[in-house]
Formats: structure tokens, sequence, C-alpha cells
């Protein structure tokens, strides 16, 4: 294992910070590319009352920072900047960092910059992690190079931008009411829009703590699988409202009312919460060209993976959380479109830093 260390980690939710946690331990020195915003999702909720350890809840920004806190005091080296580009070298893997790569650059001038500075550090047969820092550079991205990379880019809850949405989110405006149900116990409407298998476990969720939840379809039918639908349709305290979409949300500090628009007609409700449930989008769109196979949605296909299976991939049995290429792990959201639970991704992160240790002392 070499001192300079052998992994890069890409992402900073609970599935990096524990990759980089353990990878720490490991004495594997790995270098986490935190990005430019950092802590995913957690970010945007308020307290979080699911993730084990924490009898009184915790803030969302505050569990993010801890994890981020301990992976320091474990001498993680920590660089906030976005990963743009990961491209394999021989032996060697590179990801790219910081300024967007340019469109021409493939054969340009900065790819050449990038390899020669690479050759004067004399890497080619020596797989060790090294920084390349071109960022006095406007438009050439600075490099790290290592044996083995975790990819836990995360994902991001779709949702519309409407109206009042960055004042209120986390204020009654959602994304996760698995996570969030019983803070509404006793409350009198909570809406959720979307009509496939998460605004079903959502709006079921939500019934439990709710007096009443309605669901809001923009078309007249919807997605989710028969089953789940049947089952939300025996609930009492559920209604269906098709052909309704969410239009604006009101209130100051907290969520007060939505303005919808129903079967053509406009109508403000008085609503205690609101929960998007209108799909992810996992945030690998920066892995284009790299060779990791992705599924046709964008999440990172694993031996782990809900879509592996499916998908007919081969893929190493060795390594679970193994993506296509060699050498390159992923965890977490950017890989599960299922349970994306904090407490999930950070048992990925932590199951992804086993696999890439195993994996470097077999290929090391
Ligand atoms: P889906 O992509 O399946 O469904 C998204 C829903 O959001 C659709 O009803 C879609 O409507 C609606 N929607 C999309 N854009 C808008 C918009 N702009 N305005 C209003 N509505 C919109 O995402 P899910 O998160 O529900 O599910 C993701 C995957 O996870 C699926 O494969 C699902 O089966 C799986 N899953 C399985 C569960 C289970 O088995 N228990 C639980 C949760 C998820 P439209 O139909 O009109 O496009």
């Amino acid at each position: 294992m070499s001192e300079a260390g052998d992994l890069i980690i890409v992402g900073s939710g609970p599935a990096a910070w524990s990759a980089a946690i353990y990878a720490s331990r490991a004495a594997l020195s790995p270098i986490v590319l935190a990005g430019e915003q950092g802590g995913g999702q957690l970010m945007l909720t308020t307290k979080i009352e699911n993730y084990p350890g924490f009898p009184d809840g915790i803030l969302g920004p505050d569990l993010m920072a801890g994890m981020r806190r301990q992976a320091e005091r474990q001498g993680v080296k920590i660089i906030d900047k976005n990963a743009v580009k990961l491209e394999k070298s021989d032996d060697l893997l590179i990801v790219s960092y910081g300024n967007p790569i340019p469109e021409h650059s493939e054969n340009s001038d900065d790819q050449n910059v990038r390899k020669s500075e690479n050759q004067k550090a004399g890497n080619s047969d020596t797989p060790i992690l090294r920084q390349s820092d071109f960022s006095g550079s406007p438009s050439v991205p600075s490099i790290l190079e290592s044996k083995a990379v975790i990819i836990a880019t995360g994902a991001t809850a779709n949702t519309l931008k409407l109206p009042g949405e960055d004042r209120l989110m986390g204020r009654g405006v959602g994304t996760c009411a698995v996570c969030d149900a019983p803070f509404y116990k006793g409350k009198n409407l909570v809406l959720v829009i979307g009509g496939g298998d998460s605004a079903m476990e959502e709006a079921g969720e939500l019934a439990k703590f709710v007096n009443k939840v309605v669901i809001l379809v923009r078309k007249d039918v919807m997605r989710a699988s028969a089953i789940l639908q049947n089952r939300i349709k025996a609930l009492q305290n559920v209604e269906i409202w098709y052909k309704t979409e969410a239009k604006e949300f009101l209130g100051d500090k907290l969520l007060e009312k939505v303005r919808i628009v129903r079967n053509g007609q406009e109508e403000v409700l008085a609503a205690d919460g609101v929960f998007y449930a209108i799909g992810h989008t996992p945030a690998t769109e920066w892995l284009k060209g790299s060779g990791v196979n992705l599924d046709a949605k964008g999440y990172i296909l694993t031996g782990l993976g809900i879509e592996a299976g499916k998908s007919g991939l081969q893929l190493p049995s060795l390594y679970p959380t193994s993506t296509s290429i060699s050498g390159v792990f992923a965890a977490g959201d950017c890989v599960d479109s299922r349970y994306r639970q904090a407490i999930t991704a950070a048992g990925y992160g932590c199951m992804a830093a086993l696999d890439a240790q195993k994996w470097l002392e077999n290929n090391g």
C-alpha cells in the first residue's frame, strides 16, 4: 500500500463519509472530492429522527458536519471541488475536478498538458495518489490519480421549482415523507405530489400520522404498481386527485397553503405539508464516457444495485459494490433508487470501502 494513498472517494453524503472513515482506518489515505456545495440531500432536511445513535434526533446539516469532522479527525484529506471526469489510463484511474472539461478536450492541448504533467511526475508505473493542481488555469481541471475510486455522488430529489419552494424547503415542503412523516402527527392535511411507487409509499407513511393525505397526480392515471395503488386506495384518510398540479407554496416561515390547479380550476388549500415524490436524478452525469455502466435512469450498476440483475451485466461477484470498471466502486443513492435512506447510504459506503480495500490487497 502506498503511503500516499490509493483511493479517491467522490461525494460528501453519508456513503462518502462512511467510506472515507473506513478507508482511512484501513490506512488507505483516501482523498475525498467533496464537491463545492457538499453534504448532499441531508443538507436540505431539518431534524432526522431515524438515524440510529441520536435518540433526540439530529439536524441533517449537523449530521453531515459530524461525519465530515470524524473523517477529518482520521486524517482524511478533503478537497471541496466537483469531480468532472473519470478516466482509466493503464492501471491508473484519473479523476478530474474543478473546472468543467472543455468540449474539445479529448484531443486538446488541455489533455496534453495533463498527460505531460503526469509524465513529469513519473507516475506511469507507480500507481500512487497524486494531485496535479492546475487551478490557476481558467479551462484546465485539476486531476487526482489513484488505483481505486469510490463513487458516492448521491442523487437529487426532483422538484418542480415552484414559487415559494426555496423559502419553505424543510419548513413544510419536503422530499422524503418516509423520513419526516412522524413530524406531522395530528396535522390536518398533507399533500403528496406524484403518482409512482414512491408517492404511494410516502402517502401510506403519512396516513399513519395525519388526518388527511391528498395525492396530487398530474394525469388521469397513476404509474404506481397495482398492488401499491390498491393498498393506498383502501385507506380511509387518503384521497387521490387526478389531473391536479401544484403551482405555488405559500407561507412565510412555515408552509401554510398550496395553490393548485385541479381539473383546470385554481384552488388554494390550507396544508400543513407537501412532499414531492416525482423521482430522483442520480448525480452521474460527470461519468459519461468513463466506461462506468449506468442504467436507463443514470443509476450506477453494481452487483448490489437493484437494476444489475435485470441488466444481465456481468459484475465481479468478489466485490459486490464494484462497477463495470475494475477498481471503481459505487455506493449510496447514485446506485440505489430503492431505499435512499441516510443509514442505507452509510452502510453502502462502508461496504464499498471494504471492497476497495480487498481489491487493493489483491491488485496492489
Ligand atoms: P417514478 O419515476 O416511478 O414516478 C414518478 C412520478 O412522478 C410519476 O407518477 C410521474 O408522473 C410523476 N411526475 C414526474 N414529473 C412530474 C411533474 N413535473 N409534475 C407532476 N408529477 C410528475 O419515480 P418513483 O420515485 O415513484 O419510483 C422510482 C423507482 O423506485 C421505480 O422503479 C419504483 O418502482 C421504485 N420504487 C419501488 C417501491 C416499492 O416497490 N415499494 C417504492 C418506491 C419506489 P407521470 O406518470 O405522469 O409521468
